[in-house]
């Protein structure tokens, strides 16, 4: 059995059945794309590993795939509670981001104003998580996988939900910084994102991570995600224990989040440019009706920008540098 073949083979649903290792690892897929690891005994962590929450974001639901075979085989040992999820199936069979409409930015019931295949998804995947998170008192992590439409200047990085009265804790953001993260991005303002779910509503630790540039299945070369891999592979296998300093890793804090107010909005970065480039003090980064954002210091970066999307939706981030 492959979880991405047999889910991608059922879009829609799939019949619950599970299966026990000889090594007393039980598998149970809960429904299509929600497969739930139990070790024998009980460890730390109760980890979601998800991906594919944009459908064509390919190399995310292959280390996904990777990761349940190294299970099923007994390769991968497991000592912590699992959730694997991949988000969107019926959009990853047709290698689009979404079917109607972005799943992630759904979630925290903002589904309940919409009818689409893609709200209906999100209200499934909160409630298996809501039962994973709950069953047990084991500290709580999210690792929501995906890759960016075009390229960046930091090829791999993470945004940090924003976490209201929480603090930034350094030893999470290290154990991203040893799976060959570059920037963490601090968010400051709640967001429909799987990860802010997670995060606010379980008090997880938990992160939307961006690890390259979108490609088709099979194009995506393994080789990049190694060190990622490495990191999910300890983590499961209950060696990670979230010890390490920080080191180089470069972090940002957004400093605007630009929603379109109409149709007259336009994003003054080339179509080319990629992530992260960095502008000077004053530049027209957005304007729209009634609006216009300039940088307000050296080093402000872009991230994100996306045009074709509703009115009242993120099309841009501009972020900073900043210290934790
Ligand atoms: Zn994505």
């Amino acid at each position: 059995m492959s979880f991405l073949k047999t889910t991608l083979a059922n879009p829609i649903s799939a019949e619950p059945h599970s299966l026990m290792l000889e090594n007393g690892v039980n598998l149970e897929l809960l429904e299509t794309g929600v497969l739930r690891v139990s070790p024998a005994r009980q460890g730390d962590y109760r980890i979601v590993i998800s991906c594919g929450i944009h459908g064509n974001e390919t190399a995310p639901i292959e280390m996904v795939e990777k990761i349940f075979s190294e299970i099923k085989s007994g390769k991968l040992t497991v000592t912590n509670e699992l959730l694997l999820i991949i988000g969107n199936p019926p959009a990853a069979n047709q290698a689009v981001r979404f079917i109607d409409e972005n799943l992630n930015r759904l979630f925290s019931g903002k589904h309940q104003s919409s009818s689409t295949k893609e709200a209906r998804r999100a209200k499934l995947i909160e409630d298996h998580v809501a039962e994973f998170y709950q069953q047990g008192e084991e500290s709580r992590l999210h690792y929501d996988l995906h890759t960016a439409i075009r390229g960046s200047e930091l090829e791999k990085f993470a945004v940090y939900p924003y976490l209201h009265n929480r603090d930034w804790p350094k030893t999470q953001i290290a154990f991203l910084e040893r799976c060959g993260l570059e920037a963490i991005l601090l968010s400051t303002k709640p967001a429909g994102t799987f990860s802010y779910f997670t995060s606010t509503q379980f008090g997880a630790d938990s992160f939307t991570i961006e690890l390259g540039k979108v490609r088709k299945f099979g194009d995506n070369d393994m080789r990049n995600f190694a060190d990622a891999m490495q990191g999910l592979r300890e983590l499961i296998s209950g060696q990670e224990d979230f010890s390490s300093e920080l080191k180089s890793i470069q972090v940002f804090s957004v400093v605007e989040e630009v929603i379109k107010r109409s149709e007259a909005l336009k994003l003054h970065v080339a179509d080319d440019a990629k992530n992260f480039t960095a502008f000077p003090k004053g530049s027209l980064l957005a304007s729209d009706e009634g609006y216009e954002y300039r940088t307000q210091q050296d080093g402000e970066r872009f991230v994100f920008p996306i045009t074709n999307i509703p009115i009242g939706q993120r099309a841009m981030l501009v972020v900073a540098p900043t210290i934790l």
